[in-house]
């Protein structure tokens, strides 16, 4: 059985991963960054698929805490065959305003978080000569959003990463792939207020947001055999935003 590794797989998008790669045959592993009682809840249905789970508290923007994270997860359940970095922060506001400690929190997080873990993660899969490596980056990282360009400049900066590791790796047999969900009903995005919701209706061609299970259902392909020839790809789950 081959073992799966979800960052910020406690709530949210990347729980629904975990759930849906547990129930597609995969050993689970998740990280988070705090909420435990949320993590032990993701493991927990994780298991009623009959494959092992566990959760590690692992900050993914140090790399003592990735390489410890690494290592745990490999003696407990083998080396990762599929790794998704998932785990991400928002730290929104105009540039005139934001902060240089908001700015370096979200790329910490989300574009060096996940360079840690792929860089982590890519001995033991040209080892086996197979990996896939699958990057929640974000539909804005290709737009732009206004009062987020810490954020959209770290998922931008996560597509970049994910080509280039696909170029360094793709003749070791690994795939590296990024899935960018627009707008996904999670708790980053209810408490937007109804105005700005509406707003992003009128531009999505589907006329409704999106669910975790179908950023989830992407990332399942991407993780699985059907996509042995495919790397190097933003895959946009948005519904059709423009
Ligand atoms: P979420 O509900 O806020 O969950 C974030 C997850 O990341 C949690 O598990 C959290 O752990 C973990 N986390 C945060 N900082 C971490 C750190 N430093 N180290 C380890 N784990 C950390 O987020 P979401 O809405 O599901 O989004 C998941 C991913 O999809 C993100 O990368 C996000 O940018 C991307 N995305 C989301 C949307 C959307 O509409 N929601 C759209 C496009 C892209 P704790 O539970 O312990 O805090």
């Amino acid at each position: 059985m081959s073992t799966a590794l979800v960052t910020g797989g406690s709530r949210g998008i990347g729980s629904v991963i975990a759930k849906t790669l547990a129930r597609s045959g995969h050993d689970v592993a998740i990280c988070y960054a705090g909420n435990e009682e949320a993590a032990a809840e993701t493991v927990k249905e994780c298991e009623t698929f009959g494959i092992r789970a566990l959760a590690f508290k692992a900050d993914v923007s140090s790399e003592a805490d990735v390489n410890e994270l690494f290592s745990k997860v490999k003696e407990a359940l083998g080396p990762v065959e599929v790794l998704v970095n998932n785990a991400g922060i928002t730290k929104d506001g105009l540039l005139i305003r934001m902060s240089e400690a908001d700015f370096d929190a979200v790329y910490e997080t989300n574009l060096k978080g996940t360079f840690l873990c792929c860089k982590a993660a890519i001995k033991d899969m040209m080892k086996a000569r197979y990996g896939k490596i699958i990057n929640i980056t974000s539909i804005v990282g290709i737009t732009g959003n206004a009062g987020q360009a810490n954020y959209a400049a770290s998922k931008a900066g996560m597509i970049g990463l994910t080509k280039s590791i696909a170029k360094e790796y793709g003749a070791k047999g690994i795939c590296v792939n990024a899935v960018a969900p627009g707008f996904i009903m999670t708790k980053m995005t209810e408490d937007l207020p109804d105005a700005v919701k509406e707003e992003y209706l009128k531009k999505i061609s589907l006329k409704r947001f999106g669910t975790c299970e179908e950023v989830a259902n992407t990332v399942e392909f991407l993780a699985g055999h059907g996509s042995d020839y495919i790397t190097g790809q933003v895959i946009e789950v948005t519904g059709g935003m423009q």
